[in-house]
């Protein structure tokens, strides 16, 4: 369920271990600069900013990789293989449509955190969990407010990664790109449920 990076920690250990400028310490011991990880997880409005614009970007990488699965299947062939294995396309398409249609119906009613410390351990990304009455949380930690927009582990690709977890139920089989193209050789079945195989895909769709 989490979306984490391994190489990642020791840049999130360095960024919060880093002693703040002075000109921040001040800036802190006023008002205003949260601290990285708060016990409550509420979201800024900046921080909600940046995850509408992210869920703007799944939208887009979700889309276009449809377009690529269903209508230049040929052309697509490698990188299906790459990611999928022999799952065949129309299978992968349909799954990223379901990915598109939780885009689309859950993003106003997911409740949402933003760097909730018990949960943003480990150089986090993002986590999808069910809170109470059975509502679905999507929290999202320092790391992914920090990525890039595109390439990999993109804002966009982290939250077709939750987001499949939401809306196939896919699980977490094997992470990053090489571990996502091993499960494509040895286990397609897999392949086609794992959360980071939809991200990669996604994210390195060849234009
Ligand atoms: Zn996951």
């Amino acid at each position: 369920m989490r979306k984490t990076f391994a190489a990642a920690a020791a840049a999130l250990a360095t960024l919060i271990l880093a002693p703040l400028p002075l000109a921040a310490q001040g800036v802190k011991g006023g008002q205003g600069q949260a601290p990285a990880l708060t016990a409550d997880g509420a979201c800024s409005a900046e921080q909600r900013t940046t995850i509408r614009r992210a869920f703007g970007d799944a939208r887009q990488m979700t889309n276009a990789s449809i377009a690529s699965l269903t209508l230049e299947p040929e052309a697509i062939r490698p990188h299906l293989a790459r990611f999928f294995g022999s799952n065949p396309a129309g299978a992968i398409a349909k799954n990223f449509r379901a990915i598109s249609q939780g885009l689309d119906e859950r993003e106003g009613r997911i409740a949402y955190e933003c760097n909730r410390a018990s949960a943003c351990r480990g150089a986090t990304f993002a986590y999808v969990r069910w809170g109470g009455n059975a509502r679905e949380v999507m929290g999202f930690c320092p790391t992914f407010f920090s990525a890039g927009r595109t390439g990999q582990d993109s804002q966009g690709g982290i939250v077709i990664h939750e987001m499949s977890h939401l809306a196939l139920g896919a699980r977490d089989h094997a992470y990053q790109p090489r571990g996502a193209e091993a499960l494509a050789k040895d286990d397609p079945a897999a392949a086609q449920m794992n959360a980071d195989s939809y991200e990669y895909f996604a994210e390195f769709l060849p234009r």
